[in-house]
């Protein structure tokens, strides 16, 4: 399928909240689509619910897609020709459409009170009948109706939704989509006291707005034929759909706090590299082929297609993130790597250290980390020397151990270079003449070094802690 109108897309986030992992994956869906067809990218803030919204929700919004790179072209801070991007800014277009729905018939006033609906709907719940509006107030003239208003009588609008009639969807992933007309009620598009409903703001920003493609969660595909016939009704063109799957945690549910965090920025602070959370929210749904698993933008934007989206859930599997992370880590240069710990470094007291020293530590935990905060965790041990607890404590208590310490530091104190170049053969040939197996030399000089037994090679160990440190270490 391919569109004659230039590509237009939308991220519509509500400001109520953080940025969800859906929602996050959406907005790079949205973005990936527009970079890939030289169209644009919009965000349009969704603010229409006032007790709900908050400056913070919308500031963590949009720093979360910054964060992952996903810079928009149209929306808040870039004005573009079709703003304001703020929906609670846009309300006279609202206005404007809902007196053209008016005037045109395919909006009506309904005076029915909250009361009759209320009981009307439970009636036919009871009769285990589609709990729909009865249509009460459709067949008033335009003249009761203009009077009753001039009254000041409360009233909503509703859509007069054609009757007997298909509404077929053409959904890039989900395929041609069937909706009865009889499946939907003659909808509120503007609440009593003339606040306008989502599926009403919705259809007539993106037509307004020239939106060619929805790309949104599947849960919003039951609001399609509604907005569907908003933009029919308008004269407008209709976008195309694309209905994202559902994301699913690995209990095969819908995801929920339950099975992992839910909002990006938990991940951000947490220490998830962006290049591996981007690489798992594309996983989400799109692969590029059967085989890649790890790719960046480049190869997404080569290849993202919205048929390469599958229809069925995704799971979230945070053993994978965790892998990609680590898989990450491992591509990035010492000097990408030593920028990007240093937050989580200097708060950990490594304020202080110049590059080269962090440089040091993140070449020598680089295949040991999956996360940015686990660097200062394990690297704890050169900054304050820790008791030796376990199997390190009883690596320094065996027979003979202090005394080949001792030995050791002398040794390294009276060698030219610190460590020794070819430390391995070092290591061996102090074995051979002592007459003892490796572990008897390697174990006590790491827990005296490290206090414990694992951690980087022992020679990284001894230029991480530099000679005064580990001699004195050694020394006990
Ligand atoms: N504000 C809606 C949401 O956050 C947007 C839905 C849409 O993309 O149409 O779910």
């Amino acid at each position: 399928m391919t569109s004659p109108r230039p590509v237009r897309v939308r991220f519509a986030p509500s400001p109520t909240g953080r940025l969800h992992i859906g929602g996050a994956r959406t907005a790079l869906f949205n973005w990936a689509f527009a970079r890939a067809h030289e169209g644009a990218f919009i965000l349009r803030v969704e603010d229409t619910d006032q007790e709900r919204n908050t400056q913070e929700s919308l500031d963590s919004i949009l720093d979360s897609m910054k964060w992952l790179g996903l810079d928009w072209d149209e929306g808040p801070g870039k004005e573009g020709d079709w703003g304001p991007y703020f929906q609670s800014e846009r309300t006279e277009n609202y206005h404007k459409a809902a007196a053209q729905g008016l005037e045109g018939g395919w909006l009506y006033r309904c005076f029915c009170s909250s009361e009759r609906i209320t009981q009307l709907k439970e009636e036919l719940m009871a009769a285990k009948k589609n709990p729909h509006y009865d249509g009460c107030c459709r067949g008033l003239s335009t003249q009761e109706s203009e009077e009753r208003s001039a009254q000041g009588e409360a009233h909503t609008l509703r859509f007069a939704v054609p009757q007997n009639e298909e509404i077929v969807i053409q959904d890039h992933i989900r395929g041609e989509v069937k909706f009865h007309s009889s499946q939907v009620e003659d909808w509120v598009a503007v609440r009593s006291g003339g606040m306008p409903t989502y599926n009403f703001v919705c259809a007539v920003d993106d037509a307004a707005m020239e939106i060619s493609h929805v790309i949104r969660g599947e849960e919003h595909l039951v609001n399609t034929p509604k907005q569907v016939m908003v933009a029919r009704a308008l004269g407008l063109p209709e976008p195309e759909f694309a209905h994202v799957p559902l994301i699913l945690g690995t209990d095969g549910k819908k995801l929920s706090k339950r099975t992992g965090d839910t909002a990006l920025g938990d991940y951000v602070e947490k220490g998830f590299p962006r290049e591996a959370l981007f690489n798992f929210l594309c996983l989400l749904g799109f692969s590029i082929d059967d085989e890649t698993t790890v790719f960046g933008e480049q190869e997404l934007l080569e290849a993202f297609a919205l048929k390469r989206i599958n229809q069925s859930g995704a799971i979230f599997d945070t053993e994978k993130l965790a892998w990609l992370c680590g898989d990450w880590i491992r591509r990035f240069s010492v000097q990408e790597l030593a920028q990007a710990v240093r937050p989580w470094m200097d708060e950990a007291g490594w304020q202080d250290a110049p590059s080269e020293q962090l440089e040091a530590v993140a070449a020598a935990f680089q295949e040991r980390i999956q996360l940015f905060s686990e660097l200062p965790e394990q690297a704890a041990f050169l900054l304050n020397r820790p008791d030796p607890e376990g199997k390190a404590a009883k690596a320094l208590q065996a027979e003979g151990a202090q005394e080949r310490l001792g030995l050791i530091a002398q040794r390294l104190e009276a060698g030219e270079q610190f460590p020794p170049a070819e430390f391995d053969s070092w290591v061996k040939s102090l074995c051979e003449e002592l007459e003892v197996g490796m572990g008897k030399v390697m174990q006590p000089m790491r827990a005296a070094l490290a206090g414990s037994l694992g951690g980087p090679p022992v020679a990284d160990i001894l230029s991480l802690l530099g000679r005064e440190e580990s001699l004195r270490r050694l020394n006990g």
